[in-house]
């Protein structure tokens, strides 16, 4: 076995059957490559060293047929996924890294520099490897039902390393080739859609999914024939091409901040492919030898390690949260009851109406409020009928499922209610009392408080196992995460329940306990605590601000408060500070910004970014001063103290969740797994711990 081999020696192998079929209007055969993994449409096809080399022995017995045409498609539903990852914590040389991304251009390229016309009939997803053997082909058509198209390797810390960053911009303008390799990939891992595809020149043809092969081999018959040639855009070499990679450069500065290192070498490669002539063997080679390069190189950085981490955490574990009860313990949900009408409640009802297509019913303090609520769902529904992405009928039918009422017995048919009421204690208490006067016992009562105890919102009511927390993130519809917190008393109905909603929701859960900020808003607000604490003490705002980028937010933390709103981190900082007053500290500077009623740090009147001139005034700062690097550094030690000490209190049952919450709820990037194999690989958590967060080469090389 060859060292690569071994690597991947889990690798469930993607065959290649080649069968020579005959079309009317083709003079000879053509020889049809199937790929197939042996599994059903759940397993996805993909690429280790195995599955390249049984294509190159199908293309070896295509080519030996000598046919009129050689067309490569896949098994029912899926075309190929992608690389297979799974062997790359096994990678430990750069020989091996080169040796992979050798085979797949070796390979793939026999259908680039055939003499004999080449297809690729993508009938269902084609990700990454797969993209690229069609990129290889001389024409390619896409079936209706493929549903995505793309080239995620940036978004996962790799660059499209099998000929796709030489190739795309060739075929399609660099312009294009940008969209599709770094702003969909880095833009939450966006793909196409058949149509869009098209659209920019990805593919040549589009055709139903019902037929899909008999159409493809007969438009592959006219191509032959000389009756259809695919239209090729002239590709633009000069301007346009530094333009394009130039915005490449502001995107990958604007989401990573240059900090990963995969998108980075990728819009290197897609600079380097202006010089590439893909009619040119030679210049092939070139182009092809960097993309070897640049792959091992990356194969063996702990960024990528990090983000095939990240990646698995999202994928997998979000999909079987920690903690969550047997699933044949949830109750059906048949209605939703929403408590109060204003920004969280009426993004939930829009929510659940959607998602569970069940009547769902709003109250609130008057009818005009609750007019309100319905009136922004309504709003919302109709959008997405102008989207075409719901139809008229469609949308009637939502509409109808979300009424308003003042009188809370309108809730007894109701088996879910949530409450998004003022963040005040006794309000919610009092008003889980009233709802219990009207709902029957088994109806789950859940509360979106962001930082209130769910133990004490359940404590006098006749039924406390019914109280659960399930806190959701602004904006809803934007972000996937969602806490779903035990109380002391919530039984395991109640949270299997919760799970499964939040499952039908298709939000993520992560299982919290019931203590104070749960996990994404106690380790924000340590975090900005240690920020604003620095400029309390008379660090420079831009100093503060700009210190931690590496740590992978997607924004400031003073970008970030503005977004969140001053009022709402003191808040929410007041309750920690109370719970655990020796490492949450109120900032002055904040209570101040609060107090004169200030949105925002940063102002830009002056056409650039500035400290708000008031904000200037009102915060007092001291003569100690930190640099950028202490800020960092006290940013990283308070985030490992408090993950720690999280993990040891039991607020979630692995640093797996943590990171998870990071990712999802606050948008962390994949390059640092979130946090802790960013502080692990720092040295953090050794500094401060003794120990790490994950065992090593769980998210690292080493
Ligand atoms: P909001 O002020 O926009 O809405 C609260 C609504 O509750 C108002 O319409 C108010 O009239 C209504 N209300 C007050 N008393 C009521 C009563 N007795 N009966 C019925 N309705 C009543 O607040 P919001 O930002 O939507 O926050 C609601 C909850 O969600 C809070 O617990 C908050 O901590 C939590 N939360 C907020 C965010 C956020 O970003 N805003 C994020 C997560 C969780």
């Amino acid at each position: 076995m060859s060292d690569i081999a071994n690597a991947f020696s889990d690798e469930v192998v993607t065959n290649a059957y080649t069968k020579l079929v005959s079309v009317p209007g083709i003079d000879g055969q053509v020889a049809l490559v199937t790929l197939d993994n042996g599994f059903d449409h759940t397993k996805p096809s993909s690429f280790g060293p195995a599955g390249l080399n049984a294509l190159n022995a199908a293309l070896d017995e295509a080519f030996d047929a000598k046919p009129a045409a050689i067309a490569i498609t896949g098994k029912p539903f899926i075309f190929a996924a992608g690389a297979d990852l799974k062997g790359v914590p096994s990678i430990t040389s750069r020989e091996q890294g080169l040796e992979l991304g050798q085979l797949g251009h070796k390979v793939f390229r026999r259908l680039r520099e055939s003499t004999i016309p080449t297809f690729t009939f993508v009938n269902g997803v084609a990700l990454g490897g797969g993209l690229e053997v069609a990129l290889h082909s001389h024409y390619r058509t896409v079936s209706t039902s493929a549903g995505a198209l793309g080239l995620p390797e940036a978004f996962l810390g790799l660059v499209p390393g099998w000929g796709g960053t030489q190739l795309l911009p060739n075929l399609i303008g660099a312009s294009n080739a940008v969209t599709v390799i770094i702003e969909n990939s880095l833009n939450q891992n966006k793909v196409l859609n058949p149509k869009k595809a098209l659209e920019l020149g990805v593919v040549d043809a589009v055709f139903g999914s019902a037929d899909f092969l008999e159409q493809s081999l007969a438009w592959a018959a006219k191509v032959l024939a000389g009756e259809i040639t695919p239209e090729r855009p002239e590709i633009d070499k000069g301007q346009a091409w530094d333009d394009a990679i130039a915005r490449a450069k502001a995107v990958v500065e604007g989401k990573t901040k240059n900090f990963a290192p995969g998108p980075v070498k990728t819009v290197e490669l897609l600079e380097l492919a202006k010089n590439t002539d893909i009619t040119d063997s030679a210049s092939l080679d070139k182009g092809f030898a960097a993309e070897d390069e640049a792959l091992a190189d990356l194969l063996l950085t702990d960024e990528l390690r990090a983000g095939l981490y990240a990646f698995d955490l999202v994928n997998k574990r979000a999909k079987r949260p920690a903690g969550a009860p047997d699933k044949s313990l949830a109750r059906k949900i048949t209605g939703v009851g929403i408590v109060g009408a204003g920004l969280m409640a009426s993004q939930l009802a829009m929510l659940f109406v959607r998602q569970l297509k069940v009547p769902v019913i709003l109250t609130d303090i008057d009818q005009e409020r609750i007019d309100k609520g319905v009136g922004y769902v309504h709003s919302e529904i109709d959008k997405l009928q102008g989207k075409g992405r719901l139809s008229p009928d469609a949308a009637n039918r939502l509409k109808g499922l979300v009424t308003g009422s003042l009188d809370k017995s309108a809730f007894a048919k109701t088996d879910f209610v949530i409450e998004a009421v003022f963040e005040n204690l006794d309000l919610k208490k009092k008003i889980f009392a009233e709802l219990e006067e009207f709902i029957a016992p088994e109806t789950i009562l859940a509360t979106n408080t962001s930082s209130l105890s769910i133990t004490k919102m359940a404590a006098d009511l006749k039924h406390p196992e019914r109280v659960v927390g399930f806190h959701f993130f602004n904006p809803v519809a934007v972000l996937p995460l969602l806490e779903v917190i035990k109380g002391e008393k919530t039984d395991d109905a109640t949270l299997a329940t919760a799970f499964a909603t939040a499952k039908a929701l298709k939000k993520s859960a992560v299982g919290s306990a019931d203590l104070p900020g749960f996990v994404f808003n106690r380790l924000l607000i340590r975090t900005l605590g240690e920020v604003m604490n620095a400029v309390d003490e008379g660090t420079p705002f831009e100093v503060a601000d700009n210190a931690i980028a590496e740590l992978g937010m997607p924004m400031t933390p003073f970008t970030l408060l503005g977004l969140v709103g001053p009022a709402v981190a003191l808040h929410t900082g007041e309750t920690l500070a109370e719970a655990y007053p020796e490492r949450f500290h109120n900032s002055p500077g904040l209570e101040a910004l609060v107090e004169a009623k200030k949105s925002a740090v940063w102002s830009w009147d002056t056409g650039k970014q500035e400290v708000d001139a008031e904000v200037a005034a009102l915060w007092k700062q001291g003569d100690k001063p930190s640099t950028a690097e202490e800020v960092l550094e006290r940013t990283r030690r308070a985030f490992a103290q408090e993950i720690q000490i999280m993990l040891d209190e039991g607020v979630v049952a692995a640093a797996e969740d943590i990171d998870l919450c990071l990712i999802l709820g606050g948008g962390f990037g994949f390059w640092n797994g979130g946090i802790t194999p960013y502080l692990d690989r720092t040295g953090t958590s050794e500094a401060v711990n003794g120990k790490r967060f994950l065992e090593p080469g769980v998210a690292s090389v080493k």
